[in-house]
């Protein structure tokens, strides 16, 4: 069912400079309408979907695979993408909070007169990719403590083949405080490398005390990538 008349205005902009996203947005559509137009699921978090909820993950998706490197030296996971554009790492705005500002700050990367590109060039030049369990930000009205462990959990399974086929790191680092339920299952994963932890404890940016772990952060990058 087309319900949005989104395919057809869309497919007419196609020669646009943002024919790529656009081509991408449209197939996206046309897969789930064709398959349930009532209860879409997002591919990137297994949260349910309006229009909306997938127009902000395709373009979250679109910044970040820009600035993916072909070897993933450390793969940096958090929980969810953040509520907030300045948060979010590749967001294209030059403006870097909270979690990507922790994590800029753990890799000694400055931001200050540097355009958004040459800051996430950087990132990508280390070896660093960033992603979360969930790719899209927890649902306002869905609720924090088990019902976010709930989710989180339930995408462990793909999350996991995505790292083990795809983005094969050498290893992984673990950011949230919103990963510490799950932590045992996180490391009963199969992931193909080791996961870094701070004394068998998480890296909380989202903590109460983020310069506290950006600092031990920074001194377990400095020990080698396990191979
Ligand atoms: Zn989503």
């Amino acid at each position: 069912m087309n319900c949005h008349g989104l395919p057809y205005s869309l497919a007419s902009t196609n020669t646009t400079p943002t024919g790529i996203a656009v081509a991408a947005t449209f197939h996206y559509i046309l897969k789930y309408d064709m398959t349930n137009s009532k209860a879409l699921v997002c591919d990137g978090c297994g949260q349910e979907a309006s229009a909306e909820h997938i127009e902000r993950r395709l373009r979250r998706l679109e910044w970040t695979t820009r600035y993916r490197p072909v070897h993933i030296n450390t793969l940096v996971l958090g929980a969810f993408s953040p509520q907030e554009e300045k948060d979010f790492l590749y967001a294209p705005g030059g403006e870097f909070h909270g979690e990507a500002a922790h994590l800029l700050d753990a890799l000694g990367i400055s931001s200050a007169g540097k355009a958004a590109e040459g800051v996430h060039a950087e990132f990508q030049r280390a070896g660093f990719f960033l992603t979360h369990v969930l790719e899209c930000p927890l649902d306002r009205d869905a609720g924090q403590g088990a019902e976010a462990a709930a989710l989180l959990a339930q995408r462990l399974q793909p999350v996991a083949t995505r790292i083990r086929r795809s983005l094969k790191p050498k290893r992984v680092v673990l950011i949230s405080q919103a990963l510490r339920p799950i932590l045992e299952k996180i490391l009963a994963l199969e992931l193909g490398c080791p996961v870094v932890l701070d004394n068998g404890k998480l890296f909380e940016f989202d903590g109460p005390a983020p310069g506290n772990s950006v600092a031990r952060f920074r001194e377990a990058l400095a020990g080698p990538a396990g191979d």
